[in-house]
């Protein structure tokens, strides 16, 4: 763990405008984490603007957490807020378009995450590392002196059930955390299709293609189930079903790691790794990127033979 709950509590006390920042290509816990803290900050009268470090707006499976729609793109960050907040952000570079101005405003920077990665990148920092970024903020809420409200439940939720792979790894506080935001009256179902569940029928057919191309791949003392999910396939596809792939090989049978590559734009691809015997996060921090044991994930460019083989390579040397 790095900083301190009080430090942290007591620099938001203080400030009067804050912005909050979340990484590129957000996911739920980036999302839930900016709108249950904003919404927090707001509830102690604080003025408060939520970013994304994008200038394209958040995919639309999020705009089902409460007050997803608040958070604007990068480029509508403004200049005079007393505090930045960056929350799930292992790295000042997952911040993406506001991370040049970030580097001016470092003794400015509040740094809220949970990636074992992080080193600090902020002038304050709470590093703790726990299921997910919602997680700390439950208890940050708290201290505070905010009484926690349905819609903060559902943010914080959000990043809770997602983060851990719907409860699949975590410690036994998840299930407690989770009860304890149930109570507020969550249609935990309903969560579920929303951010994980939904889809239609174009695309189980694009999820087919991409299985279709299942690939396992031996190195090292490792086999891999590779999936290519290229951007002529998936392109107009919901963010939903292009993420719902992992599922498919995070534990394929006679493999140790799951790989999806998904292309972005016509050469630059987002991969996620997944495994429950390897550290994938020491595989995906070799190439640049980052994550937690279980879950992670970097991005690269090239063809789809060049981005294979380079990833090959290194899990052959992965002990
Ligand atoms: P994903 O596979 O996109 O669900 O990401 C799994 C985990 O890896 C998340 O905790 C992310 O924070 C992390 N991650 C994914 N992509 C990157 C990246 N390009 N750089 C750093 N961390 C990443
Ligand atoms: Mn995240
Ligand atoms: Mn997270």
């Amino acid at each position: 763990m790095i900083g301190s709950y009080q430090a942290c509590a007591e620099l938001l006390e203080e400030a009067d405008y804050i912005s909050i920042v979340t990484h590129l290509r957000p996911d739920a816990d980036a999302i839930g984490s900016t709108v249950a803290l904003g919404r927090a900050l707001e509830l102690i009268g604080k003025k408060v603007t939520m970013h994304v470090g994008q200038n394209h707006p958040v995919p639309r499976t999020f705009l089902t957490i409460p007050g997803a729609d608040r958070v604007r793109e990068a480029h509508e960050l403004p200049t005079d807020q007393d505090l930045i907040v960056t929350v799930d952000c292992g790295s000042l570079d997952r911040t993406g378009a506001i991370s040049g101005y970030l580097h001016s405003r470092l003794d400015d920077l509040l740094v809220i995450d949970h990636h074992a990665s992080n080193t600090g990148f902020g002038s304050t920092n709470l590093i703790d590392h726990t299921e997910s970024t919602t997680v700390i903020l439950r208890d940050l809420i708290e201290l505070l002196g905010v009484r926690l409200d349905k819609p903060m439940a559902h943010a914080l939720y959000a990043g809770l059930m997602t983060d851990t792979g719907s409860f699949r790894w975590g410690s036994p506080r998840m299930h407690e955390l989770a009860a304890e935001l149930m109570e507020h009256g969550l249609d935990t179902r309903q969560i579920a299709v929303d951010l994980l569940d939904a889809t239609s029928t174009a695309d189980v057919q694009m999820i087919g293609r991409v299985l279709s191309g299942l690939q396992v791949r031996e190195t090292g003392n490792h086999r891999a189930a590779i999936l290519i999910a290229d951007v002529e396939t998936i392109s107009g596809h919901s963010h939903a079903a292009v993420e719902a792939l992992i599922d498919f090989v995070r534990a394929l049978e006679g493999t140790d790691i799951g790989a999806v590559f998904k292309e972005q734009v016509p050469g630059r691809w987002a991969v996620s790794l997944r495994s429950s015997s390897l550290d994938v996060s020491q595989i995906a921090v070799r190439q640049g990127g980052g994550g937690h044991v279980p879950a992670a994930g970097y991005t690269t460019f090239g063809t789809r033979e060049k981005i294979v083989s380079e990833f090959l390579d290194v899990l052959g040397e992965t002990p």
